[in-house]
C-alpha cells in the first residue's frame, strides 16, 4: 500500500496558506485527499460544492492531488479510505494546542493514522479564510491572499462585486 495523506479542513475558502501545505503534503506523500469537511455546527460562507470546486481548480496541475469531503467523525474516513497520514498546518501556539488535541482523538478512533504536522510558512503565518471574509467584508484587497484562479469567485461568493 503506497503512502495517503489526506489535508482536512472547512477551506472556506481556500487560501495561499491552504495551498502551500497542499503542494507540500504532495511532495512527500504518493497520494493526496484534500477533504473539505461538513460541520453541521458551523455556517459556511461556500456551499461544499463551491469548496471542492476551487480546490479542484487550484490543484489542476498536482497530479497526486484529489478532492472529497466528509460529514463526521475523520477517523471514520481515514479507516474506509487507507489514510496512512493526516497533514494540518500549524501557524502558532493556539493551532497546536487544538490540533493536539484532534490529533489524539483521531489517533485514538483510528490507530492506523497519524498525524503530520507542517509549519506555515512566515509569509501565510496569518493568513486563515476568516481573516479573508473580514478583509474581503470591509473592502480589502484579497488579491494576494487567495489564489488567482478563483479571486473573482470568491469576492461574488463573499457578495463583492465582479
Ligand atoms: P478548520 O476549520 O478545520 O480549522 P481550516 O480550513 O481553517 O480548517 O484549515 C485547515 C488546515 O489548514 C488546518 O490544519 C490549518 O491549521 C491549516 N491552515 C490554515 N491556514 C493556514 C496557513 N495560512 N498556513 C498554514 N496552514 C494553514
Amino acid at each position: 500500500m503506497g503512502s495517503h495523506a489526506i489535508c482536512p479542513g472547512s477551506f472556506d475558502p481556500v487560501t495561499n496558506g491552504h495551498l502551500d501545505i497542499i503542494r507540500r503534503a504532495a511532495s512527500l506523500f504518493e497520494k493526496v485527499t484534500v477533504v473539505v469537511t461538513e460541520n453541521p455546527m458551523k455556517h459556511p460562507a461556500f456551499s461544499v460544492e463551491q469548496r471542492i470546486d476551487f480546490i479542484r481548480r487550484i490543484t489542476k496541475s498536482v497530479p497526486n492531488v484529489s478532492v472529497d469531503s466528509h460529514c463526521g467523525l475523520l477517523a471514520e474516513y481515514t479507516k474506509s479510505h487507507e489514510v496512512t497520514a493526516i497533514v494540518k498546518g500549524l501557524r502558532a501556539v493556539s493551532d497546536f494546542e487544538y490540533e493536539l488535541q484532534q490529533a489524539t482523538f483521531n489517533h485514538k478512533f483510528d490507530p492506523g493514522v497519524d498525524t503530520v504536522f507542517l509549519t506555515a510558512r512566515a509569509e501565510y503565518m496569518g493568513l486563515s479564510s476568516s481573516a479573508v471574509k473580514q478583509i474581503a467584508y470591509f473592502g480589502g484587497e484579497i488579491s494576494d491572499l487567495v489564489p488567482g484562479e478563483i479571486l473573482e469567485d470568491v469576492k461574488a461568493g463573499l457578495g463583492l462585486m465582479k
